[in-house]
């Protein structure tokens, strides 16, 4: 089996699967209780407090533990809006290619009298610094840009941004779920003062993630009850997901750019390799993309017949996000870059992890040409287009 869709999920490592179960196994006190037994679960999730903040260059006390990068997400937009909304401000900045954690919390925003602003991310899938700038008005109250995209893998220019907001007084808030342990992210150099990030993005185990909120940021309350996490999260904390994630992120920010120059080879390799079958294109810009991120549309098929045919041949692979597949829509990432509905619905995504071996790379190649050329065989649209009746647009 070769498993290509890590931007969905990772699997756990070892030493965060060892932490989880020597915590929940030794170490199941409560934090908040006064005995030995919850102070050392206490010392437990500062430590993973102190070693997430490290890595990103934060202070711990600006770490919040969430469950995942959909609520560190929703907590930082709505915390932003309503500074915002107290100080009159009710405008918020963002693209189009966002992660529906983030889209569909504006979405929520603008029912309550917001205006959103989504950004072109051009064919490239990249949001230009001059044009966040331009967007930017006197009642702007947050500007939200995702580090890099889930689906095509594509870099934002988060620096460029930063200093922009920077320089406005505008909030910066940035989805960093793709990029936190798979390139270097900064909280300090890139000038943000929301970031959101996932344990399971980066081979810790699932349901837990965290936001950092730079210092002087006043969070909302989405959880009523105890006085967790500053009394900003209620709710008993989740320790060994916790320190599963910290050892998750030690360990892929202590690898990191040997793991960036190995999935980059595999990459490069896989887009050259893919590139040679006949009305294809690689989604996103080609050198600004994530290591790991491989994302091809294919004139004249069906994603999920490809991504099928490929599971049967033990490839797994994704059309798009893991929250668009199963439903019939094509992906709003790649209508947001400018591919036409027929073209985005023959997409596929590959994303690569460590344990991908050179003939695994090979072993897709092989697979995705056969499987493509199978499916236009009997594919009408791709008579259509081969008779000249329809043009071909790649
Ligand atoms: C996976 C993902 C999320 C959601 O994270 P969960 O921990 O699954 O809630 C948000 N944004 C991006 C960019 C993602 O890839």
């Amino acid at each position: 089996m070769i498993y290509a869709d890590n931007a969905a999920t990772t699997r756990m490592s070892e030493a965060a699967l060892h932490t989880m179960v020597s915590v929940i196994r030794e170490n199941y006190g409560n934090p908040s209780s006064l005995y030995s037994i919850g102070q050392r679960a206490k010392e437990t999730l500062e430590e993973a407090r102190r070693s997430v903040a490290e890595v990103i260059g934060a202070d711990p006390r600006e770490i919040l533990f969430t469950s995942g990068g959909s609520e560190a997400d929703n907590q930082a937009i709505l915390s932003a809006a309503a500074i915002g909304r107290k100080n009159g401000k009710m405008h918020i900045v963002s693209s189009a290619f966002e992660h529906h954690a983030v889209l569909h919390t504006l979405e929520k925003l603008e029912k309550e009298g917001f205006e959103i602003t989504l950004l072109d991310v051009h064919e490239n899938g990249i949001v230009r610094p001059e044009e966040v700038e331009a967007a930017l008005r006197a009642d702007t109250c947050l500007v939200t840009i995702m580090y890099a995209n889930n689906e095509i893998g594509t870099i934002q220019p988060i620096r460029e941004i930063g200093s922009i907001c920077r320089k406005h007084g505008v909030l910066f808030h940035t989805d960093a779920v793709q990029a936190v342990g798979h390139i270097p992210v900064h909280v300090v150099d890139d000038q943000v003062d929301l970031l959101s990030a996932s344990a399971h993005k980066f081979h810790g185990p699932k349901g837990v993630g965290f936001l950092f909120a730079r210092k002087g940021i006043r969070l909302a309350n989405l959880i009523e009850g105890g006085a967790q996490e500053n009394g900003k999260r209620a709710g008993t904390e989740n320790v060994p997901g916790i320190a599963a994630m910290a050892a998750a992120l030690k360990e892929a920010a202590g690898r990191m750019q040997e793991t960036a120059i190995s999935l980059t080879e595999k990459r490069n390799k896989l887009i050259r390799g893919l590139s040679g079958i006949p009305h294809s294109a690689l989604n996103g810009d080609e050198m600004r993309r994530l290591p790991g991120n491989v994302n091809f549309c294919f004139e004249g098929i069906e994603g999920e017949s490809l991504l099928l045919l490929l599971d049967d041949k033990g490839i797994e692979a994704s059309s798009g996000s893991a929250c668009t597949s199963g439903s019939l829509d094509p992906s709003h990432v790649l209508l947001a870059i400018g591919r036409v509905h027929d073209v985005a619905h023959g997409s596929l995504r590959l994303s690569i992890g460590e344990d991908l071996t050179d003939e695994d790379v090979d072993e897709i190649i092989r697979s995705v040409t056969e499987v493509v050329a199978y499916l236009r065989s009997f594919s009408p649209i791709w008579r259509d287009l081969e008779s000249g009746k329809k043009q071909h647009i790649l």
